[in-house]
């Protein structure tokens, strides 16, 4: 009998509100507009000396402060090649071909990502998860899912195999 465990975190604290653009096929960019992203995670791995994959409320914890972050802001892209941003003192000044976007940087997160799809965010959301692991001294799991909701039924799902 092959066995395995996982523990899987879905909270209210993991849905945020946050406003992007993408840009797709080569030369078309959408307009400005925001999505209610809903998270889960999920980590696998053997059980601990507590019999358990992961310290839950720690998950919980470290993961919602991470997706507090996102909340309530402009989501930029940092590594775009056709979303330039300007640094234009107080604002970020995005451009794509001949429109432009201004936006207060206390306003803004801007991901090191090249494009703000739902899958990218939720890459993102995971190695953002495991840097945060790591400096706090925790174990790293086998495997990280991270689950992203942009719309009702639109699931974007990253997984990383760490064993
Ligand atoms: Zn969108």
């Amino acid at each position: 009998m092959r066995e395995s465990y996982q523990v899987r975190v879905e909270k209210d604290t993991f849905v945020f509100s946050a406003g992007h653009f993408i840009t797709y096929d080569g030369e078309h960019c959408e307009r400005l507009h925001g999505h209610n992203y809903r998270a889960a995670v999920e980590v696998d791995g053997p059980l601990d000396e507590n019999a358990y994959v992961f310290d839950f409320i720690a998950l919980r914890d470290i993961f919602a402060a991470i997706v507090a972050e996102l909340d309530h802001r402009m989501l930029l892209p940092g590594q775009s090649d056709k979303i330039h941003l300007h640094d234009d003192g107080e604002n970020w000044k995005a451009t794509y071909r001949q429109r432009y976007w201004s936006f207060p940087k206390d306003e803004c997160v801007v991901l090191p990502i090249s494009n703000t799809t739902t899958e990218l965010i939720a890459r993102w959301l995971g190695l953002e998860l495991l840097g945060r692991f790591d400096r706090k001294g925790l174990k790293r799991p086998e495997r990280i899912t991270v689950h992203l909701e942009e719309n009702f039924g639109q699931w974007a799902v990253w997984r990383a195999e760490l064993a």
